[in-house]
């Protein structure tokens, strides 16, 4: 049976490490910047044991589906369906539920020859992945080496353990210093993948390591952005932040010990960057990103045509054709989600099935493209009323700016309490400080720009599209009459 939420809550209480605003943070199941959050997860691990459609069998253990290493496109659907009903749960605003890494740990586990090199972790990551589907665990991965200076390999900052490396090697195992960015949900998580995407030249090997530790292991720590929900006044305040904040962390390792049998590449550039490319990883991290995506962008149309309600603009033509676009790139993201599943390839060497690889390149350019878009046309589409607001729940408590409110905050259907419900709804989603977050997030969770855009003409095919053109540049010349 996957675990429970009470589990989950319970595997918590573990002494990790997590600074907030100057203090060490105690027991997050309880700290107010991020116990809600943390019972957000709980609830859907709960939810698993609920739906049927989440959970797979693995060899007589029931795990979730999302550690399942799919044989055919029918099993690779359902593992999508099984990523809808999580994302639905949270609205699509948890990035880093427990199924996005569950999902690209089973891939790297559909292809362990990747990982066998002059170091051979290839047992090393297939034990991993049965541990962690078998138990139920929650990954979390920083990948990213911190931006102090971009144009500069690691080894030529001013000081030479500012991103992760080894620095010490022993007989049963290695230690490990620096920093990475960023640890979403880490602070949340079981355990952590460290690892690093950027391609290095070989005199980086120091930094180019990849491997998976608990969370509470002595000299990791966690720098936390502001909590969101720590800064909610109420959940009918900031319903998203107050309940759904993932948490984000600088994540420091001083003189981390990690077992050898928890390693899975070592000292190897090229081994680092492969495993994400040469195993259904990548592509995994991809198909469980664009069904969150649709269900995020499902959501908020949903929010855009209550508005237009709550403010009887709905039926005005203008109006309708900004519903008509906003449900347009809805369907836009869903049917990359669709077009992933659809086009799922065999992976070689191995009895199992992989995300489309094309499609899940073309998600990685979609997605940062039209996150921006979708708030800017709700915002356009709600007006003042999205800012002139009741600050708290407290004035309604107030007889006398209650009697305002009731009067003055009002449209068809909606009293003073309904109309500032939805409109705050809205702008926690579109507007807060959690909603400029997700805005990021959106732009910038699989990479840069610069970075995944070039990524597309390298897994499609330019040939065909230049070939297409220069038929019909070869199909006239200046000779030709008018
Ligand atoms: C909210 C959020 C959550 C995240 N969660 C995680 C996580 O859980 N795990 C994880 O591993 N990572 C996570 N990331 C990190 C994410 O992977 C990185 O932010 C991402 O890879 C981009 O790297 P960067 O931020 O260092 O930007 P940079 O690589 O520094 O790029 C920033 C900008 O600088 C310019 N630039 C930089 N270098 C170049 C160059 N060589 N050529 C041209 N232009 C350049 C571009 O304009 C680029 O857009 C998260 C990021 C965000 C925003």
């Amino acid at each position: 049976m996957t675990r429970s939420g009470k589990e989950y809550l319970e595997s918590l209480r573990d002494g990790r490490v997590i600074w907030l605003d100057g203090e060490r943070v105690g027991d997050i199941t309880t700290h107010p910047a991020f116990r809600n959050s943390v019972r957000s997860i709980s609830e859907l691990y709960d939810l698993a044991r609920e739906r049927p459609e989440l959970t797979a069998d693995l060899a007589g253990t029931q795990i979730h589906k999302a550690h399942q290493i799919p044989r055919t496109k029918e099993e690779l659907k359902a593992k999508g369906r099984a990523f809808k009903i999580w994302s639905e749960a949270t609205f699509g605003f948890f990035g880093r539920s427990p199924d996005y890494m569950a999902s690209a740990i089973a891939g790297f586990a559909t292809v362990p020859d990747v990982f066998r090199r002059e170091f051979d972790g290839s047992r090393n990551i297939v034990e991993h992945w049965r541990r962690m589907a078998t138990n139920d665990l929650y990954q979390a991965h920083t990948l990213v080496n911190p931006q102090i200076d971009r144009t500069k390999p690691p080894s030529e900052l001013e000081e030479d353990d500012l991103c992760l490396r080894v620095v010490q090697e022993r007989a049963d195992g290695i230690v490990v210093r620096g920093a990475k960015m960023i640890g979403t949900a880490a602070a949340f998580a079981d355990e952590m993948l460290v690892g690093v995407t950027q391609r290095m030249a070989p005199s980086e090997a120091d930094y180019a390591v990849s491997f998976s530790v608990p969370v509470a292991t002595p000299g990791i720590q966690f720098v936390s952005r502001t909590s969101y929900e720590g800064r909610a006044t109420s959940i009918f305040d900031y319903p998203l932040s107050s309940r759904f904040d993932e948490n984000d962390a600088l994540v420091t390792f001083d003189n981390v010990f990690v077992p050898w049998e928890r390693v899975f590449t070592y000292r190897d550039p090229l081994a680092c960057h492969e495993q994400f490319w040469q195993t259904p990883a990548f592509v995994s991290f991809v198909h469980h990103g664009a069904i969150r995506l649709w269900t995020k962008l499902e959501f908020l149309a949903g929010i855009a045509i209550l508005i237009a309600r709550a403010n009887n603009t709905y039926d005005l033509p203008p109006v309708k054709m900004q519903i008509g676009k906003l449900m347009a790139w809805v369907n836009t993201a869903k049917a990359v989600a669709v077009a992933i599943e659809e086009g799922a390839e065999p992976v070689p060497g191995a009895d199992a099935v992989a995300p489309n690889r094309e499609m899940s390149c073309a998600q990685l350019a979609i997605g940062p493209d039209l996150y921006p878009k979708v708030l800017a046309e709700i915002k356009l589409l709600a007006g003042g009323g999205l800012i002139q607001l009741p600050a708290s729940f407290r004035d309604f408590r107030n007889p006398e700016v209650a009697r305002l409110l009731g009067k003055y905050v009002r449209s068809p259907g909606h009293d003073a309490e309904s109309r500032t419900k939805l409109l705050k709804l809205a702008w926690d989603a579109l507007g807060s400080e959690f909603a400029g977050r997700h805005d990021q997030y959106e732009r910038f969770y699989h990479g840069s720009p610069h970075v995944y855009l070039p990524t597309l003409v390298r897994e499609g095919d330019p040939e065909t599209y230049a070939a297409l053109a220069r038929r019909c540049l070869d199909g006239y010349s200046l000779e030709d009459p008018i």
